[in-house]
């Protein structure tokens, strides 16, 4: 529920935020960038997608700084937890320096007023401040030009003498780095190495040097020195006019979706929404989404925006008003109802519309769509907890953690799973010695009424256990040794795997080279629990995901398996919540 939202916690509408497609993202962009590390830009919410579950999503994929513009979003990262190096660079005079130093939050110095009360707060907190020092390299915008910013330096090198800052960065911001090989952006590179040698002849120790955002990130190579510093490209939206997401490969995070809140007949001739702007041509059925400006909706979309319901596209008739807009679904009683779900964008998939498809009916950017969607809409994380490493695998299921307490429990969870499991499935189960991989497997067994003892695989490669009611065999492995599933089917096993349920115990990593189909199962200690022997055994947790087409779409939580969703528990993983 947003913020301050005192009310049911209903809305009528929903923003889903895709983790998995941010972590790919984020992985995507600290592929390019080899050299450099990634500071995950979270600022203004996260792009409107929520800070802290996106904070979260990029650290897993490999992001190790954030950076927020307003100290707000620094202190928030803070307060949840996060002890990463946090760059914070929007702030007045007068802002809680002191409390941001006693945070340890990094803070860019754009001017010598800047400077000046952070030394003032930094005696205040009886801590050096960290500091990142702003060129302006031609962006005209925040940061000082080369030569006052020759003279901050200096000042702020002799403040470091004195203990009261560390001089850690030097910085700069590009203008027009989505501009293929615009010439703009190497003239502003050569200011910053001017300013880069400066630092150097007056003896900064710099630990990073960074200039690069999403579009300098993916296009300009010499342009990422030690830390890049992306933002649109994590939340899989393109920077560049010309190129979409899909082409340099990023996926959208963001769907933005409401039910219909009417549906109804309306005759030919028929004025729509204020002003009429839209006028019915024909007996047509007219629907009703509630979402208006008052969400962010731009009323520059009035009779422009593309939204899908149930896979045909519509274009918003009349004008958006403040809550609620109106579409003409067409003639024919078309096949749709009040409570249908309308989706204004997302990924792309399946013909939907993108937020780049309304940044361009309206004239603005795709930036500005996503960040500007209402904080009043609530905010749906999904996407894999973490502890699968992430396989770079498509259909995959949203995660389900199962706590079990003891053996009884990891043998319940064998048996319920079984009632999912068919011929041809591949369960993969991880998990270090003694986890409960044989305990569950025993469970699946028991469940697909096959001949046991179940035991230990290790040392067989396989066990056969064939069905005692005609359903399908369970074939037992023991991977650890082979190097694919092919290496048991050459084992001339009384049984094959397309007729059998396969239960691979398998070392952690290597879950890759398996089918494309298959249920993995984790077996885990609870998060923040230690190995201390003395401790009393916190028993483990099972996380449960499906990937490939097999598992596509069936919702773990909906099949009895797992007791409760992942964030429904004691102590959910922080991307969840
Ligand atoms: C917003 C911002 C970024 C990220 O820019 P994208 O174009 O979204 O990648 C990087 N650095 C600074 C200073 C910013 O303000």
């Amino acid at each position: 529920m947003p913020p301050g939202d005192a009310g049911s916690g209903y809305y009528p509408a929903r923003v889903i935020v895709d983790l998995d497609a941010i972590r790919a993202n984020v992985r995507r962009l600290a592929q390019g960038a080899p050299s450099a590390a990634v500071m995950a830009v979270v600022k203004a919410d996260g792009y409107g997608h929520g800070m802290l579950p996106v904070a979260v999503a990029a650290l897993e994929a490999g992001a190790t700084w954030l950076g927020t513009a307003q100290l707000d979003g620094a202190f928030a990262l803070r307060a949840a937890g996060h002890e990463v190096p946090v760059l914070a660079w929007i702030y007045a005079p007068g802002a809680p320096f002191a409390a941001a130093i006693g945070a340890d939050i990094d803070l860019s110095v754009p001017a010598p007023w800047a400077l000046i009360e952070v030394i003032r707060a930094a005696r205040e907190a009886g801590r050096p401040a960290r500091v990142h020092l702003k060129v302006d390299t031609g962006l005209g915008r925040g940061g000082s030009f080369l030569e006052p910013w020759t003279d901050l330096l200096h000042a702020a090198l002799a403040a470091e003498q004195r203990g009261e800052v560390r001089v850690v960065g030097v910085w700069s911001h590009l203008a027009r780095a989505d501009e293929q090989g615009h010439p703009g952006v190497h003239a502003q590179i050569e200011v910053f190495e001017e300013a880069l040698r400066r630092a150097d002849a007056a003896g900064a120790r710099l630990e990073v040097r960074h200039l690069a955002n999403s579009a300098a990130t993916l296009a300009v190579p010499e342009a990422h020195y030690d830390l890049v510093r992306p933002g649109l490209a994590i939340y899989g939206l393109s920077p560049f006019a010309h190129r979409g997401a899909a082409e340099i490969g990023l996926r959208p995070a963001m769907r933005l979706e409401a039910d219909l809140a009417l549906v109804k007949a309306a005759p030919a001739g028929q004025g729509v929404s204020y002003g009429h702007t839209y006028t019915t041509t024909r007996e047509t059925m007219l629907g009703v989404v509630p979402l208006g400006y008052g969400d962010g909706i731009p009323r520059h979309a009035s009779n422009v925006g593309p939204v899908q319901v149930a896979g045909r596209r519509h274009t918003i008739a009349g004008r958006v008003c403040m809550d609620q807009f109106v579409l003409d679904l067409g003639p024919g009683g078309a096949p749709v109802a009040a409570g249908e779900r309308a989706v204004l964008f997302g990924a792309g998939d399946d013909g939907e519309p993108t937020a780049r498809d309304w940044a361009d009916v309206v004239g603005t950017i795709d930036y500005e769509i996503v960040t500007r969607i209402g904080s009043r809409i609530p905010r749906v994380h999904v996407g894999s907890a973490d502890g699968f490493g992430g396989t770079g695998v498509s259909d995959v299921t949203a995660a389900v953690e199962v706590p079990l307490p003891d053996q009884e429990a990891t043998e319940a969870l064998g048996r319920r799973l079984a009632g999912l499991l068919r011929a041809g499935d591949l369960v993969v189960l991880t998990g270090d010695l003694g986890a409960g991989k044989t305990t569950l497997t025993r469970g699946i067994g028991a469940g697909l009424d096959v001949r046991g003892p179940v035991a230990s695989p290790t040392f067989i490669i396989a066990r056969v256990h064939p069905s005692l009611v005609g359903g399908p065999d369970l074939v037992h492995v023991d991977a650890y040794r082979l190097e694919s599933l092919d290496e048991v089917d050459a084992l001339d096993l009384d049984a094959s795997l397309a007729d059998s349920v396969t239960v691979v115990e398998w070392g952690e990593g290597v879950v890759e080279s398996l089918s494309e189909d298959r249920l993995e199962v984790s077996l885990d200690r609870p998060r923040g629990t230690g190995t201390d022997p003395g401790a009393p055994d916190p028993g483990r947790v099972a996380r449960l995901r499906g990937t490939g087409p097999r598992w596509s779409g069936i919702d773990l939580t909906g099949t009895g398996v797992a007791v409760g969703r992942v964030g429904e528990q004691a102590d959910p993983p922080a991307d969840v919540r």
